[in-house]
């Protein structure tokens, strides 16, 4: 028996669905889902000594790779010294000031232990500022799993959010309203209408969490306007684009600026990390300063917050970005060609290091009801096959790809003739 086998029983008999988060099962690709032992740089390895080029990078923190040295001295120099105080440290200042540097319009970040918690925090001083209940989501954004953000739209343009998850009463997702994405014109009408109870308006400002949904900018340009008009705030949940795209996250690539930013990720270098960042006025109002309370036992450990300081001294080198930039071009190149090559309808839609391809015909979908279940279909085959030839690919078709400064263009290369051959294969069997 192999000993992702073995352990697969185990964990099924100890854990819901033998995961501690939901995709890892492989539902989506009808797995059985594989334990991973071991990361090296661009590489994970099974339990059972498979080797994979890693298109994951565990969802996003891992900018680096796997195992960077200077992230892994950092953390082990760290532990020496204790995992957690309950007070402030050195560390906790030097990521702080590292953050805000990137985000020019911050004066301020609080440090919480995932995404979901900033995303949660962030909301929660929003409606602290501005004394309003109402926020706007987007259908296709994710914001973590957080009540009152875990909604979808019922029909029609502008809803009242129901919920998305069985245990969220609908009393919760009540005061969230969703909206599609890449409609200036729905939006507005809703600020019209509805804008002066409206305490916020969140938005992954590059939609990365049901495949890329890249928005024109003039969407975006069009939350600005409206938010200020309205005294809403804005906010871009950057947990994934957030020192990725760029230093400074789609906050500098928009050349928008948004009114509190969330992060988590790779602020974290792969230690539990989470963010809010904004302007003092606005941050100055949580705890202790202000009444906005927001606490948290393990925030700012000294760990996490050296494995955040590592990751983001890294990828001060001067080239790092443009190499993500070669990387994911690369990428982006060979699996169009590798689409091309086989006749498989499709397309990659490619911020940098973060990639998607959808296979399906037509334009690169931008909206959530874009994405058609063709793609998913196919996703399944293609997804064992690629695994076969030594490519970790995200067990959901609606996963993004990311690629690290630890790739190589082998490894891009490597990834692509999986994918050729995995779609090949496909073929041949339909
Ligand atoms: C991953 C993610 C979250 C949630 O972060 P967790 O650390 O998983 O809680 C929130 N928002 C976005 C945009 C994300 O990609």
């Amino acid at each position: 028996m192999s000993n992702s086998r073995d352990l697969l029983g185990r964990a099924q008999r100890a854990m819901p669905g033998g995961v501690s988060s939901p995709v890892r099962a492989f539902g989506a690709v009808q797995g059985p889902q594989i334990f991973l032992a071991r990361g090296e740089g661009a590489h994970v390895v099974d339990v059972d000594g498979n080797r994979y080029v890693d298109l994951v990078g565990s969802w996003g923190p891992l900018i680096l790779g796997h195992a960077h040295p200077a992230v892994v001295e950092a953390v082990t120099r760290a532990v020496r010294d204790g995992l957690t105080f309950g007070a402030t440290c050195r560390n906790e200042v030097e990521l702080a000031e590292r953050v805000l540097r990137r985000f020019p319009f911050a004066e301020r970040v609080r440090f919480v232990n995932s995404g979901t918690e900033a995303v949660m925090s962030a909301v929660r001083l929003a409606r602290g500022v501005t004394g309003r209940s109402r926020i706007v989501k987007f259908e296709g954004c994710y914001h973590g799993h957080v009540d009152n953000l875990l909604v979808k739209g019922g029909s029609g343009l502008a809803t009242f959010g129901t919920p998305s998850s069985a245990g969220v009463p609908a009393e919760f997702t009540a005061l969230t309203d969703v909206l599609p994405l890449d409609d200036v014109e729905a939006f507005t009408e809703h600020m019209r209408a509805h804008g002066d109870a409206i305490a916020c308006v969140i938005i992954e400002p590059m939609p990365a969490n049901a495949g890329l949904l890249l928005q024109r900018p003039e969407f975006l340009v069009a939350l600005r306007e409206q938010c200020t008009a309205r005294g809403a705030l804005l906010i871009f949940d950057e947990v994934i684009s957030g020192f990725r795209v760029a230093p400074g996250g789609m906050t500098e690539l928009s050349g928008l600026t948004p009114d509190l930013v969330t992060a988590g990720k790779i602020v974290g270098g792969g230690m539990p990390v989470g963010c809010y960042l904004g302007p003092a006025a606005s941050m100055d109002q949580v705890a202790p300063l202000g009444g906005v309370y927001q606490a948290g036992t393990l925030s700012g450990n000294p760990v996490g917050m050296a494995a955040g300081v590592a990751t983001l001294d890294v990828l001060d080198a001067p080239d790092s970005y443009a190499q993500l930039e070669a990387r994911g071009a690369r990428l982006q190149a060979g699996l169009l060609d590798a689409l091309h090559a086989t006749g498989t309808a499709g397309s990659v839609a490619r911020v940098g290091s973060v990639l998607w391809m959808s296979l399906q015909d037509g334009d690169t979908p931008r909206t959530y009801p874009d994405i058609r279940a063709e793609s998913a279909a196919l996703y399944g085959p293609l997804h064992r096959e690629v695994l076969r030839r030594g490519t970790w690919m995200a067990p959901s078709s609606y996963e993004v790809a990311f690629v690290s400064t630890a790739h190589t263009d082998a490894d891009v290369d490597a990834a692509v003739s999986a994918v050729r051959e995995g779609l090949a294969a496909c073929e041949a069997t339909v």
